[in-house]
C-alpha cells in the first residue's frame, strides 16, 4: 500500500492541478508504470518510466488568471477544477519560479494604472488573464497580457514599469479575448515589446515560440521523450519522414538531420508558421510543413500513392482519428512511433493500429508531468518480419 504524507503544496486540495502531490515521487512514478503496464498489457511490456532527477518548478508555461475576491481584492491564480472560481496562487512547485514572480508583480501594478481584472457576470474590466513562457535554455521570456478589450489605457507605460521590474522579459504582447470563453487566448494579438515571440533550444536544435503556439512545457524531459522517438525511428538518413501532429515541427526538424525529407502536419496554422521559420532559421532544407488536418493528409497521401519511411504522430490527449489510423495502413511505412499523451486513447488508437503487418516492438514510458496523473508514453510499431519493403 502507498504511503500518504502532507502534501508540499498549501494549495493542494483547492487548487486540483497536481493530483499526485499526497505520493512520494517514488511512488508518482510505480502508479504511472502500473498505470502503463495495465493499459497497454496486450502489446508488450513497457519498459521502466523515464522520471526527473529534481521534479520541481518544471513548467515553462504559466498561466494565471485574474480576479476580484470578496473583500475587492484583486487576485490572481487557477480556477479551482470544474468551476470557474480562482484559487488565488503566488508560488507554485511545478511552475517556473521566474514565471511566477513576474504575475504576481502585474497584479500588483494594476491599482496604480487604475486597470482592472475582467468580471465574466458584469463583463467590466480589462485583465483576463496573463500567460508567461519562458525558453528553459534562452532564458527568453515571453508575457502575454490577455486582455477584454483593445483598448488598454496607458499601455506604454505599462510595459515600461513591467520592464524595469523584470529586465529578464524579452517580449511582451496584448491578446485580446472578447467572447464568453473558457480559452484563454482571443485571436487577436498586438506586440507591445520585443520582436512577439521566444526562442529555446532543444535537443540541439533552436525553436522560435509564439503566444499561440504549442510548445511541450518541461523541457528538460522534453529532451528525453524526444531523443527517445527520434531513436526509435532508426534513421539512416535516407528516409521519407512524416511528422504528424507536429506543432511548431520540433521533432521532425530534429529528426530532418537523419533523414533524407521530413513533411510535418499541423492544424494550429501559427504553429506551421513557427515551424517554417524555424527550418529556414536552422537552414534545414529537407523538411516541409502545411496546415490541416493531419487525418485529412495522410488520406491525401495514401490516395496519391506517396510513400513514407517513418511516421511519428503526436496527437492531443483524445488521440487519433479512425481517418488517420486507417491512412496509415494504407500507407504501410516500415516504422511508426507514437508518442502519447493519454495512455486510455493510445491503447484505443494501438488496437486498430497493432495489426498484421504491424507489431509493437517497443514501449517507453517517460514522465512529463511529475505531481500529476498525467503519463507520456512513446511506442514503436515495426512491421513484422517479411513485411519490411
Ligand atoms: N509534436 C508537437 C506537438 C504535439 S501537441 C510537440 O511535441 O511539440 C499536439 C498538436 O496537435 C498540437 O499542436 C495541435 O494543434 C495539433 N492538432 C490537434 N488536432 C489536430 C489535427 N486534427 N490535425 C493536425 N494537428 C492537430
Amino acid at each position: 500500500m502507498a504511503t500518504t504524507f502532507q502534501p508540499a503544496c498549501p494549495h493542494y486540495r483547492k487548487c486540483g492541478g497536481c493530483q499526485m502531490q499526497n505520493l512520494p515521487y517514488a511512488e508518482q512514478l510505480l502508479w504511472k508504470q502500473r498505470l502503463c503496464d495495465r493499459l497497454l498489457r496486450p502489446y508488450g511490456k513497457p519498459m521502466p518510466i523515464l522520471g526527473m532527477e529534481n521534479p520541481l518548478h518544471y513548467r515553462n508555461k504559466v498561466q494565471a488568471a485574474f480576479g476580484v475576491n470578496h473583500k475587492k481584492q484583486i487576485i490572481s491564480g487557477v480556477y479551482q477544477s470544474s468551476s470557474h472560481r480562482i484559487v488565488p496562487i503566488d508560488h507554485c512547485m511545478i511552475e517556473d519560479a521566474c514565471a511566477d514572480a513576474i504575475i504576481v508583480t502585474i497584479r500588483s501594478m494594476l491599482p496604480s494604472f487604475k486597470i482592472l481584472p475582467y468580471q465574466e457576470d458584469s463583463g467590466y474590466g480589462l485583465l483576463r488573464h496573463v500567460l508567461v513562457k519562458r525558453g528553459f535554455t534562452s532564458g527568453e521570456v515571453m508575457v502575454v497580457l490577455v486582455t477584454a478589450s483593445p483598448v488598454f489605457p496607458s499601455r506604454n507605460n505599462f510595459v515600461k514599469a513591467l520592464r524595469n521590474a523584470h529586465p529578464e522579459i524579452t517580449t511582451i504582447l496584448q491578446n485580446i479575448n472578447p467572447g464568453h470563453t473558457s480559452l484563454v487566448l482571443g485571436e487577436q494579438e498586438k506586440i507591445l515589446y520585443g520582436p512577439g515571440y521566444i526562442e529555446d533550444t532543444l535537443c540541439g536544435c533552436t525553436f522560435r515560440i509564439s503566444a499561440k503556439s504549442f510548445y511541450q512545457i518541461n523541457p528538460v524531459q522534453t529532451e528525453v521523450l524526444y531523443r527517445t522517438a527520434v531513436s526509435f525511428a532508426g534513421l539512416t538518413g535516407k528516409e521519407t519522414v512524416v511528422d504528424a501532429y507536429c506543432g511548431i515541427g520540433t521533432i521532425g526538424l530534429i529528426a530532418s538531420r537523419h533523414a533524407k525529407s521530413v513533411i510535418g502536419v499541423e492544424l494550429n496554422r501559427d504553429a506551421v508558421r513557427d515551424a517554417i521559420s524555424n527550418a529556414r532559421r536552422m537552414n534545414i532544407r529537407n523538411a516541409r510543413f502545411y496546415p490541416g488536418d493531419a487525418g485529412e493528409f495522410l488520406c491525401a497521401m495514401a490516395e496519391a500513392g506517396e510513400r513514407a519511411d517513418v511516421v511519428f504522430l503526436d496527437p492531443p490527449r483524445a488521440g487519433s482519428s479512425n481517418a488517420f489510423l486507417n491512412a496509415l495502413r494504407t500507407l504501410l511505412p516500415n516504422r511508426i512511433v507514437y508518442i502519447s499523451c493519454n495512455p486510455e486513447t493510445l491503447a484505443r488508437d494501438l488496437a486498430v493500429l497493432a495489426k498484421d503487418p504491424y507489431r509493437v516492438t517497443a514501449i517507453q514510458p517517460v514522465d512529463m508531468f511529475p505531481f500529476t496523473h498525467h503519463v507520456e508514453c512513446v511506442v514503436l510499431l515495426s512491421k513484422a518480419d517479411g513485411f519490411s519493403t
